[in-house]
């Protein structure tokens, strides 16, 4: 394959079966991310966010893009800006991977951090300050921008239903801002109202009633309802310890070759979880959002 630009690579991830021992014989097909170039699910919202806000007439050539971000989106972003050669300041919460960080940098973003113990409210903010104070500014704030949801709408979930071919038993996956659950979740059962919705999130989020609290599993966990919920139709939300998640990016790493990041650890054990309760041979889906080299630094594996 000759290819001109990277915008080419994003999308049409492999769907995996996972050869991993799934209650009831049934399957868990999980969609590879990490292999979009910026390697993460964050690839397709970048260009989409971009792509939109060219539409509406919000981005010119000396606009600087500003986003409040826990990394996947920043790179996303700064990877699509790269192909019309617009700035981008990235507002990230401190605690957010290092290499995460460098990744933004290496595509020349500028970061501005914000105290970690201020979560990524303290981001929105910030990037809302920064566009005051910065002329020909542009936030496409992912958190509450419907482009978001769309963006996986429009390119995810089509990409599942035409890989699978089969009834989807159940859509497993975690929420951040919610954009790719609630796209992913709202075309799904377009297609088949029998397929069941499940979000998944660490122990810290508060969708499950618990206390907020800080959590290692990176990209996931919410501190407000995210707003594409509010017409959603969601059968179940599963809390995932760091501890479950990470047990799992150990096992993917150990018995398939399979580096994935915290989120898709979690996805994992919420799936096989959801497993138990479904009927035999039951089909579900999750997306495994990234890849665990961007964790290494995080030590967990030791
Ligand atoms: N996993 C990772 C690693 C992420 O970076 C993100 C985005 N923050 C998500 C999952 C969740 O995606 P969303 O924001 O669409 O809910």
């Amino acid at each position: 394959m000759i290819i001109q630009s990277v915008s080419q690579l994003i999308g049409n991830t492999p769907l995996i079966d996972l050869q991993v021992n799934v209650p009831k014989n049934s399957h868990i097909y999980a969609k590879l991310e990490m292999f979009n170039p910026g390697g993460s699910v964050k690839d397709r919202l970048g260009q989409y966010l971009l792509q939109d806000g060219s539409k509406k007439g919000k981005i010119n050539q000396e606009t600087t893009i500003i986003e409040p971000t826990a990394g996947n989106t920043g790179i996303g972003l700064a990877l699509a800006a790269t192909q019309s050669h617009l700035k981008t300041i990235l507002v990230v919460p401190e605690k957010f991977s290092f290499e995460k960080q460098q990744l933004m940098k290496a595509l020349g973003a500028k970061i501005v951090h914000t105290p970690s113990e201020d979560g990524i409210k303290g981001a929105i903010k910030k990037a809302r300050e920064l566009a005051q104070e910065t002329p020909n500014s542009y936030v496409p704030m992912q958190f509450e921008n419907p482009a978001n949801p769309a963006a996986y709408y429009q390119t995810l979930a089509p990409e599942l239903v035409s890989e699978l071919k089969q009834p989807i038993t159940a859509f497993v996956a975690g929420a951040g801002s919610g954009g790719t659950f609630a796209g992913v979740a709202k075309y799904l059962q377009e297609k088949d109202a029998t397929t069941k919705t499940i979000v998944v999130e660490p122990e810290g989020s508060i969708l499950n009633g618990g206390p907020a609290h800080s959590h290692r599993i990176e990209g996931i966990g919410v501190e407000f309802v995210p707003p594409f919920f509010s017409d959603l139709q969601i059968d179940q939300t599963i809390t995932i310890s760091d501890e479950d998640a990470f047990a799992e990016v150990r096992r993917m790493a150990q018995e398939q070759g399979l580096f994935i990041g915290s989120s898709s650890g979690a996805a994992l054990a919420a799936s096989l979880k959801v497993a138990e309760t479904l009927p035999e041979n039951s089909t579900i889906v999750t997306i495994f959002p990234d890849s665990g080299e961007r964790y290494l630094s995080e030590n967990i594996y030791d």
